[in-house]
């Protein structure tokens, strides 16, 4: 099957000489959990927006379900993210002032959806997350954890095969954050590949796959969960995260 996501040498240099990433070479098939681990400035967004598509590799390849993302066009390239891939941050980036259903509705806004259709779509990705009774509440009006779970409503509401998020729970106190965690878990169960950057060593110990990143190069990668071969390189963290985990 196509791979969901495939990095081949995949560097990104900033202008200035900044290397935020190098060499990077890595698969994650549709349905893996992947964890992202690593200290500060050590590429993990790079990678992550690269994976999503948001930017471009100064060197290698990056194919999103099969597609070369060097090869196509700016508008193919908006096209195959809108389709593919959702995108959860740190700091929820929800547009002030604007209600919530209006928020996860525009997640829909370059996918060729009617006005009406977004909005019922929209519903029904706020009562996915938990959030059926806020559809006109603004963002202020929300805790954090509300208003990550309308960041995630938003990032699931096209359907994308892919979620990627960047510190999910970064803002969020420890019951929001391990709200939110569930509710990604969910979403990797009900079938969608995630891959989750996050500071927390217990919380990506205990997922099938770790990458760690330091010094902008993957610096290790349990593998895909699964992968007998892979599975002699493991450490222990991987072992233990291998075993069933009750959440
Ligand atoms: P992490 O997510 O692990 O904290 P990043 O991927 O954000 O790391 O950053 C990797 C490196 O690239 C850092 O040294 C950072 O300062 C640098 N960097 C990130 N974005 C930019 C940018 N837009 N311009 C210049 N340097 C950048």
């Amino acid at each position: 099957m196509t791979p969901a996501i495939e990095l081949a040498g995949v560097g990104r240099t900033y202008p200035g000489g900044v290397v935020a990433l190098a060499e990077a070479t890595a698969t994650i098939a549709h349905g893996e959990l992947v964890a992202v681990v690593g200290p500060s400035g050590s590429g993990k967004s790079t990678l992550l927006n690269l994976a999503g598509t948001l930017d471009r590799p100064t060197t290698g390849i990056v194919r999103v379900d099969g597609h070369d993302v060097g090869r196509l066009t700016d508008r193919e390239l908006s096209a195959l993210r809108a389709q593919c891939v959702g995108f959860v941050f740190q700091q929820f980036h929800l547009a002030p002032g604007v209600p919530v259903l209006e928020n996860v509705a525009d997640g829909l806004l370059y996918t060729g959806v009617p006005r009406r259709l977004r909005r019922k779509r929209a519903a029904a990705a706020l009562e996915l997350v938990g959030l059926a009774h806020r559809l006109d509440h603004r963002p202020h009006q929300l805790s954090g954890g509300e208003r990550q779970r309308v960041a995630i409503a938003r990032a699931v509401v096209g359907r994308p095969r892919v979620l990627l998020a960047d510190e999910p729970t970064g803002n969020l106190d420890s019951v929001s954050g391990a709200g939110v965690l569930r509710l990604l878990l969910d979403l990797h169960r009900a079938g969608t590949t995630v891959v989750i950057i996050t500071h927390d060593r217990e919380l990506a110990a205990r997922l099938p796959r770790v990458v760690a990143m330091r010094d902008g190069r993957i610096e290790s990668d349990t593998g895909p969960a699964g992968d007998d071969a892979a599975a002699q390189d493991r450490g222990p963290a991987a072992t233990r995260a291998a075993q069933e985990v009750a959440w």
